[in-house]
């Protein structure tokens, strides 16, 4: 499923196809694309937009128009584009088609159908991301005291916390593994419990993971594509993620599998340790705390 890195790739790719561009003949031949909207009437409204700029937030890309309205494309789990200035072969997954005004043609294929196309009104686009999509993990301004913030009197394991597209834009099943490996952080670990050292470390997890992959074009595991139609590299390069049994490369420890908040996680047994369990560690504290109260 296209995250961060993947959703960037894409947008880098577009740009340059896209701005100043005019959107002259839209065709949406899938409704689930634009529902409830009537893709007829979506196709209609965006006829004659002229791109300004691509943009991105988390994993939602933005093609932003000069009129102000906006395009948010979600690529959910199977969603790419391909742009060809020669024509388009026949595809069964295709979703839709953009001609623009110099001749070539952006098509959008989802073999699972899950994403989507939404056009908004200039008045409506920074709300209804902003309402979706927590701080760029990226954005120069982006500390760990957001992140801190973020993830401050969360219970939930931080794995499932980092999930949270409100907690940091973009990172998804994969770059989470990835984030918390270079953390050395639990996945089971409460968000909570962190100390602020550790949620130092995710932070810097968290960017370094995101940036090998953006460095690598993304990942593709089955079929996220750039729009040239070629692969991401970045799975070449994961250091947990889909590698259960391999050798962790700092310890050389089998690297695991367990499930969190209903996801395949994986991780390293040495690297990552599990967070002392509870009544493990109220025994071995307690003749601290009592030397403490009969002193006091
Ligand atoms: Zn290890």
């Amino acid at each position: 499923m296209p995250e961060l890195p993947e959703v960037e790739t894409v947008r880098r790719r577009l740009a340059p196809v896209l701005e100043g561009r005019v959107f002259e003949r839209v065709e949406i031949t899938d409704p689930r694309l634009t529902r409830p909207l009537d893709p007829l009437e979506v196709a209609g409204e965006l006829e004659g937009e002229r791109v300004a700029v691509v943009d991105r937030r988390g994993k939602y890309l933005i093609v932003r128009f000069e009129s102000g309205r906006a395009l948010l494309v979600h690529l959910r789990m199977t969603g790419s584009f391909l742009h060809s200035a020669n024509g388009l072969a026949d595809d069964a997954h295709r979703r839709a088609v953009v001609r623009l005004d110099d001749g070539s043609d952006v098509a959008y294929r989802d073999v699972r159908r899950f994403g989507t196309w939404l056009l908004l009104e200039p008045e409506e686009v920074e709300a209804y991301v902003d309402e979706r999509v927590g701080r760029e993990p990226l954005a120069e301004a982006y500390r760990a005291k957001h992140l801190a913030e973020k993830l401050n009197g969360r219970r939930a394991p931080v794995k499932a916390a980092i999930l949270d597209q409100r907690t940091v834009a973009g990172v998804g099943n994969i770059y989470a593994d990835e984030a918390l490996w270079r953390a050395r952080i639990h996945p089971l670990t409460p968000a909570a419990a962190l100390g602020p050292e550790e949620v130092k470390a995710l932070y810097r997890g968290v960017r370094e993971s995101l940036r090998a992959g953006i460095r690598r074009q993304g990942s593709t595991l089955r079929d996220y594509r750039l729009p040239n139609g070629e692969e991401g590299g970045a799975q070449h390069e994961f250091k947990v993620y889909g590698r259960g049994g391999e050798p962790c490369e700092r310890c050389g420890t089998p690297i695991d599998k367990i499930r969190v908040a209903g996801r395949g996680t994986w991780y390293c047994p040495t690297c990552q340790r599990r967070p002392v369990a509870q009544a493990a560690s109220s025994s071995s504290r307690r003749p601290a705390r009592s030397s403490r109260h009969s002193s006091a």
